[in-house]
């Protein structure tokens, strides 16, 4: 199994690319945010908990991330591999899914992470809350989204280069070029 992590601030274009890369490897797309905002437009109990949370660009707590994770990874088991987007966004979350894994005898295989300076990013984001009316596309919701990126995923970094997982492609360019770039650095 292929456990492929498509890491970035918000904006990066995660989500894109990590679409376009499981359906070229037929891979199991994990969008946390997807997930998320499909409870929340069903109103379900999980979904009216943490839309406040979501709209005021916080992060949602790590324990309903991980049970999240654990059901999507469990129900997808013969799934040939995994294009994680959005999750882990803070260490513990990374330090759970590795022993998530390890309990279920996968490991993670790489991550990759994808470089855009913080004035793109914004500007993508402003563009996409006109097209897309995100509820967290907001000027100040911007603004603190990449706040909780600095603070709490950002360290994720040195965690996976430590493992001698990470490795970076520069996100500013066409989505083709762009996804070239993964494509090379995955080679499974
Ligand atoms: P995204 O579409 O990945 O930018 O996620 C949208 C929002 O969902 C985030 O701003 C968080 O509020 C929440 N969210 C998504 N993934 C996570 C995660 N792994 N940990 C905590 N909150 C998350």
């Amino acid at each position: 199994m292929f456990n492929l992590i498509i890491f970035g601030p918000p904006g990066a274009g995660k989500g894109t690319q990590a679409i376009k890369i499981s359906e070229k490897f037929g891979w199991k797309h994990i969008s946390t945010g997807d997930i998320l905002r499909a409870e929340v437009s069903h109103a379900s109990p999980l979904g009216l908990k943490v839309k406040s949370i979501m709209d005021s660009g916080h992060l949602v707590s790590d324990e309903l991330l991980i049970e999240i994770m654990e059901s999507v990874f469990i129900k997808n088991k013969t799934a040939k591999g995994f294009v994680l987007d959005g999750f882990p966004r803070t260490l513990n979350q990374a330090q759970e899914l590795d022993k998530m894994l390890l309990r279920h005898g996968e490991k993670l295989t790489l991550v990759l992470a994808l470089i855009v300076d913080e004035e793109e990013l914004v500007k993508r984001l402003l563009i996409r809350s006109h097209d897309h009316g995100r509820d967290d596309d907001t000027e100040d919701v911007i603004k603190n989204r990449l706040v909780q990126y600095h603070r709490h995923t950002e360290p994720l970094i040195s965690y996976y280069k430590e493992k001698k997982l990470y490795q970076e492609v520069y996100g500013i360019g066409s989505i083709k070029d762009i996804f070239n770039q993964l494509c090379a650095a995955i080679k499974p």
